[in-house]
């Protein structure tokens, strides 16, 4: 949309938006969205795009599903929200009992926050305070990996890839921890058990983006990787923590990563997809085990969190809504029929100069340039083509509603087939 026909609020709110990672200087303005239903997005101006992404891969069930607005509307009229200190709701506590038996083994127990990143800065602290209420308070570094994201938060940036997380900009606000390489190879495990055996008395736990870093470049891993991690994590006593934000409620085509390696780690974050993609709801579950260190007489053993909208009723009613339709649909056979229609669909640019590798892993299709393409060029042909494709670093990638039809996918896998042939048929 040019700005000449962009309706009245775009134009006038625009001077008092900053938009996230954004050189505002030179940003065009956005898209005006004005409604959403399936995979569509309709903008100001009438047109109609296809959507690639699920909004930061939040809406599994496509947008606005029936059943996940009617829970919500029921909830939104009888109470919105209460505090979560000393009052109790019914979608919190049902919510947490079905959490606890989706997940793997024993993660009983459920602690909600707000978003993904204090998920993780929640799974952070009750890692540190586990070990310092069993006494060993010298834990207090995390193992993280290269290519890792989880959140913009401060302890959240400190455990996100240096580059990505922008380590030299924020230094002095950031605690250190240690980065090494996702372990694929022998000689990754041997860095990785080298690093523990070197460190252990000091590491409070791993944090891992099980089988696909998202946010870092949507790279895979296997799943034989991840049980490595796991082994050595609790060989040396270190708390595994899973974020399961990007990855969980099917993304990579089972419930969670962390099922697809038999792996069960001590800590595990969600987040996005969890409320279907309608509004802001995390949470952070914890074994047994390290719930039981914060038992006591003592009160400085309890956890030391409690965000204001900590399990929002609105939020818990949606989310409850969204894993009835994993229990009524079959949202997973769906993730493995999308990572096949993905796959093919994507082949074809293996063929294209440029292309280092194409990829799928459950509802995640990637193509991976050896060098950065133009990544604004790039959406602004997606978009003049029709479809809503945000490409980032070196990747172009696709992970639509785990509901996209064979036809929407074909449609979006031919759009950037056909953005892409044309790019690298121009003369360098
Ligand atoms: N962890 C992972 C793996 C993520 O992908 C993200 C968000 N992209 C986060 C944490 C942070 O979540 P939020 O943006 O909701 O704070």
């Amino acid at each position: 949309m040019t700005s000449d026909r962009a309706p009245g609020w775009l134009r006038d709110g625009w001077p008092h938006i900053w938009l996230p990672y954004t050189q505002m200087q030179t940003a065009d303005l956005p898209q005006a969205a004005v409604s959403t239903e399936g995979t569509r997005i309709r903008l100001a101006g009438g047109r109609t795009l296809i959507d690639g992404m699920a909004s930061w891969w939040t809406a599994c069930h496509g947008y606005n599903h029936p059943h996940v607005i009617a829970a919500m509307t029921e909830q939104l009229q009888r109470m919105p929200h209460v505090m979560f200190g000393g009052l109790a709701h019914e979608p919190a506590f049902v919510l947490a009992r079905r959490l606890a038996g989706l997940a793997p083994g024993n993660l009983n127990r459920v602690f909600f926050s707000d978003s993904g990143s204090v998920a993780v800065e929640v799974a952070l602290k009750m890692a540190l305070q586990y070990h310092y209420n069993r006494g060993e308070s010298r834990r207090t570094k995390f193992i993280a990996f290269h290519h890792g994201y989880h959140g913009d938060t401060t302890g959240a940036m400190a455990i996100t890839d240096p580059a990505e997380g922008m380590h030299r900009l924020f230094r002095d606000l950031l605690p250190q921890h240690l980065f090494i390489d996702i372990p694929r190879d022998p000689d990754g495990v041997e860095k990785l058990r080298a690093l523990l055996s070197d460190e252990a008395d000091t590491i409070a736990g791993i944090i891992v983006e099980p089988l696909v870093q998202g946010a870092g470049g949507m790279k895979f891993h296997d799943a034989d990787v991840l049980r490595d991690i796991a082994g050595y994590a609790r060989h040396f006593g270190a708390l595994l923590i899973a974020d399961e934000i990007f990855t969980g409620f099917g993304r990579t085509g089972s419930m969670f990563a962390c099922d697809q390696a038999r792996v069960v780690p001590d800590i595990m974050c969600v987040g996005k997809a969890l409320t279907g993609g309608t509004i802001g709801l995390a949470a952070t579950l914890a074994t047994d085990e390290v719930y039981e260190a914060f038992l006591g007489a003592a009160e400085t053993k309890a956890l030391m969190h409690g965000p204001t909208y900590m399990a929002n009723p609105l939020a818990c009613a949606a989310a409850n809504a969204s894993l009835d339709l994993f229990e009524r649909e079959d949202r997973l056979g769906q993730a493995k029929m999308l990572e096949r229609l993905l796959a093919d669909g994507l082949a074809p640019c293996r063929d294209l100069p440029g292309v280092e590798e194409v990829r799928a892993k459950g509802a995640i299709g990637v193509v991976e340039f050896r060098r950065k393409p133009d990544a604004p060029e790039l959406r602004r042909q997606f978009l003049e083509e029709g479809v809503w494709i945000r490409p980032f670093g070196n990747i172009v990638y696709l992970t639509p509603a785990l509901t996209a039809t064979a036809e929407d996918v074909a449609t979006l896998t031919g759009v950037i087939i056909k953005v892409l042939s044309a790019r690298t048929a121009q003369p360098a």
